[in-house]
């Protein structure tokens, strides 16, 4: 195997990785492995995939770990509001919104 179709395949399996299918059928112009993504298929010997591999250079576990410090820095903001808010309505919707970010936390799959 040569050098360039190694790396043709460490990228399909890369893409793969970002949630693409490899097809059984290789590319009908050039023999290259083919790839299904969001409904297109992609040839990675003659496809340009630089979108799908910056559009998605983002994990899955980097974005949970980033929401999970969001939510907890915004329901420590919402929790300390809350102990000096003296209006009532203001305290229902300060309630309402750390029940949500306090939702949102308990679904974020737990490491
Ligand atoms: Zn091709």
């Amino acid at each position: 195997m040569s050098g360039a179709s190694r790396d043709r395949m460490k990228l399909a399996a890369d893409l793969v990785s970002r949630g693409a299918t490899m097809l059984a059928e290789p590319c009908p112009d050039d023999g290259g492995i083919q790839v299904r993504y969001r409904g297109k298929v992609y040839c990675t010997s003659h496809d340009d995939l630089s979108a799908i591999t910056k559009a998605r250079s983002v994990s899955y576990d980097t974005v949970v770990a980033q929401m999970r410090e969001v939510l907890l820095a915004r329901l420590n903001e919402t929790a300390a509001a809350l102990g000096t808010e003296r209006d009532p309505a203001k305290q229902d919707q300060l309630v309402s919104l750390a029940s949500k970010y306090f939702d949102l936390l308990q679904k974020l799959p737990q490491k």
